[in-house]
């Protein structure tokens, strides 16, 4: 018989998770309320502060926090939006603040929407990490690399990790052990070393690159917005640009391409890029602002998802969550939101554990509900990415297309009819799911709706 220790019954236990990125310290923040001790061994060696690190180099890129991750992490550490805002995030609500540009024309701002907190990922990361740490029995080891998995005694489970030692390998012993390291994750491959099962991997890409810039905010600048989304057209123009207000009076830039087509690392062809969007607006902003740093190209941005719910065998006391088990196009901001998603799903199958705190199951039962949960993030980011010619690994089938016509319809409606933007909106916000959009009136609002061929209307529509 497997040997099960009891996690969370009487608050013992140890658990380790691979990764201080947002996905690892949320899923620590949630370990700590079911087991005495969690350790985090991080590789890169921390900073004090909000700085960017190679580990995370997406952490020069613009992160939108979506409205779900905010509300997310808020319940999981109380006062959360307090301490980002605190620390110079910038309040932003959506579409209200933000002027969207959609494949159909300016989204109509008198939608209520929702409202989020705009910062850049240092210092989002930063400030989960900091509350974490206040939390009892939490330490995070870093400069430490995870090399292996120890595999149980009976061979069905893993006891723990390898971590590279100045003397070679040194082992941890745990009771649980989560993967969050990122795209990277070795997982695959050490569960191969273990003789384990080798999971399928399903990869789309359409070859996303994302160039970021931070500017500071030109002194007296006035305007109806706080950030922009202007979004390509995935056929006539890919360009795609975001500009968001962070913390210590900067924006960051984001200029986003496909197949190809990417903005230049030099002042020039920065700004070339940008003045070649589908508006004018960003590149009139940028053009009275201050550079406060270099561009940042970054390339890998595939759709990537582990199929682990489709293994028959799962190791014991193993859990992959973040993006070392499904990872998304970043264009529609999903990916920590959907890291908050993963560490709640966590606390609730801890929670649901009978007889109470017995481990057996877990990871197996997790990996499905996680596979399901990410199914609709998924659905849309891989649905969106296969209308560009080119696109890697997947075509759109009849549903895809059926859903693909019926969301250019309602694009159309948004652009006029706050009620169809509000609920839209809030499914890009993850605050709906999916099946939000299939309600009655907007099923009417859609029908009603013509398609447009990407027309961009002369300008904004004013807030209500
Ligand atoms: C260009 C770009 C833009 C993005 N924009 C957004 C956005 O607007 N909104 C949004 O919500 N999300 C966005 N994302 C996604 C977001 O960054 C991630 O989905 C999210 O941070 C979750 O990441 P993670 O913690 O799973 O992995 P990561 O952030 O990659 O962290 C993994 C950590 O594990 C560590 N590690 C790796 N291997 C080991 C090892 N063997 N031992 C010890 N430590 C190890 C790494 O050093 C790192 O610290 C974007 C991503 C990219 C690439």
């Amino acid at each position: 018989m497997t040997d099960a220790p009891a996690v969370g019954a009487a608050r013992t236990g140890h658990a380790v998770v691979v990764g201080a990125g947002m996905a690892g310290l949320l899923a620590a923040g949630v370990l700590a309320g079911h087991v005495d001790r969690v350790t985090v061994v991080e590789r890169d060696r921390l900073p004090d502060g909000a700085q960017p690190r190679r580990g995370v180099p997406q952490g020069w890129q613009v992160h939108a926090l979506l409205a779900r991750g905010l509300v997310g992490l808020e319940r999981l550490f109380p006062g959360f939006g307090r301490d980002l805002q605190g620390a110079g995030a910038v309040p932003v609500r959506l579409p209200g603040d933000v002027l969207v540009l959609g494949r159909a024309g300016w989204i109509d701002r008198r939608a209520p929407g929702w409202l989020s907190l705009s910062a850049s990922r240092p210092l989002i990361e930063a400030t989960v990490r900091r509350r974490l740490l206040e939390l009892p029995g939490v330490t995070v080891v870093d400069g430490c690399e995870v090399t292996a998995l120890r595999a149980s005694d009976d061979g069905r489970g893993v006891r723990g990790v390898v971590v590279r030692g100045d003397d070679g390998p040194v082992p941890i012993e745990a009771d649980l052990v989560v993967d969050a390291s990122g795209r990277g994750t070795r997982t695959p491959t050490w569960l191969a070393g273990l003789g384990g099962p080798v999971p399928d991997r399903t990869t789309v890409d359409a070859r996303i690159t994302y160039a970021s810039r931070f500017y500071r905010v030109p002194d007296g600048f006035a305007a109806d917005w706080r950030g922009l989304i202007l979004f390509g057209d995935q056929v006539d123009n890919p360009r795609t640009g975001y500009l968001y207000p962070v913390e210590g009076g900067r924006w960051v830039v984001g200029l986003i391409g496909a197949r190809g087509v990417h903005a230049a690392t030099d002042d020039a062809g920065f700004t070339a890029y940008a003045r070649r969007l589908r508006s004018p607006v960003l590149a009139e902003a940028i053009a009275a602002a201050e550079p406060l740093s270099d561009v940042h190209l970054h390339r890998g941005t595939s759709n990537q998802r582990w199929h682990y719910e489709r293994l028959r065998r799962w190791p014991e006391r193993l859990v992959v969550l973040g993006d070392a088990a499904c990872a998304f196009d970043p264009v529609y901001g999903q990916g920590m939101s959907s890291a908050v998603v993963a560490a709640e799903l966590l606390d609730a199958s801890l929670r649901a554990r009978r007889p109470r705190g017995d481990l057996r199951g877990l990871g197996s039962r997790f990996q499905r509900r996680l596979a399901r949960r990410l199914a609709e993030p998924w659905l849309f980011a891989v649905g969106e990415d296969l209308r560009f010619p080119g696109t890697t690994g997947g075509t759109a089938g009849p549903l895809r297309r059926t859903l693909q016509w019926y969301q250019d319809r309602l694009e159309v409606a948004a652009t006029y009819d706050p009620v169809v933007t509000d609920v839209y909106v809030r499914a890009l916000g993850m605050l709906e799911r999916p099946t939000a959009l299939l309600r009655p009136h907007l099923v009417r609002a859609a029908a009603r709706s013509r398609p447009s061929r990407g027309d961009v209307v002369p300008g904004p529509v004013p807030r209500g």
